[in-house]
């Protein structure tokens, strides 16, 4: 597994290299944006590591730039930045993980794995949530080993929180995702929605899979995996 680290501070990266390869990681440091951005489009990475007070070019727009060229290789922040609204950014620019520094390396170590574990199993088109399957594929929704039909848009829902499984999901980010609706709509649709979809999948089952956060948004957890 290839790692990537883009790093200003040199004694920052250093740690993050010397940890990750110990961890069992092939890891490059880049330690401008511009060399960041460089090594990300021209190399395959199984994970970014990305700060975003960078020299030349900053963390969200590298990230920014990956995902309109194509990259879908997970990109983790790691930055000083702590306000909320620097973290929803960096989810709505496609980010897959959010750490503040100063960080606990066994917790990013910990992030960076369910990372890849998560990436492996979205390769397969069957996913389980506790006792929820779904097959991409077929666009097959099961609980309990009951049938559940969707519309298109409660299914595209479902998959979005899926894929991004244990991640705090902000309303104006469904929207974007799955209405392709921008950021300042009502988001209202998606409440509704969400409603709808836990009338099949959630209500009827004594454990419910989808969380809302309060002020924050929506999350899909496995409360058994955890
Ligand atoms: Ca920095």
């Amino acid at each position: 597994m290839r790692l990537l680290i883009v790093e200003d501070e040199v004694k920052t990266g250093a740690y993050l290299q010397q940890g990750l390869s110990e961890a069992g990681f092939t890891v490059d440091v880049a330690i401008t944006g511009e060399d960041g951005l460089h090594h990300a489009t021209t190399s395959v990475y199984d994970l970014i590591i990305l700060d975003i007070m960078l020299p030349g070019i900053n963390g969200f727009d590298i990230l920014e730039k990956l995902r309109q060229n194509g990259h879908l290789s997970p990109v983790i922040f790691l930055s000083a930045k702590d306000r909320v609204e620097d973290r929803v950014k960096g989810f709505e620019l496609g980010a897959d993980d959010y750490l503040v520094k100063p960080f606990s390396f066994s917790e990013l170590l910990a992030r960076i794995r369910a990372l890849l574990r998560r990436g492996r199993t979205i390769e397969s088109h069957l996913v389980s949530v506790a006792d929820l399957n779904v097959d991409f594929l077929k666009r097959r929704v099961t609980r309990a080993g009951n049938r559940i039909d969707l519309t298109a848009k409660e299914f595209a829902l479902l998959e979005l929180l899926i894929r991004r499984k244990s991640e705090v999901l902000p309303k104006s980010l469904i929207a974007s995702q799955v209405w392709d609706m921008n950021f300042d709509s009502d988001t209202n649709v998606v409440e509704v929605a969400m409603r709808r979809l836990r009338s099949k999948i959630d209500d009827p089952f004594d454990i419910k899979l989808i969380k809302t956060i309060r002020g924050m948004g929506y999350s899909l957890e496995d409360p058994l995996a955890s």
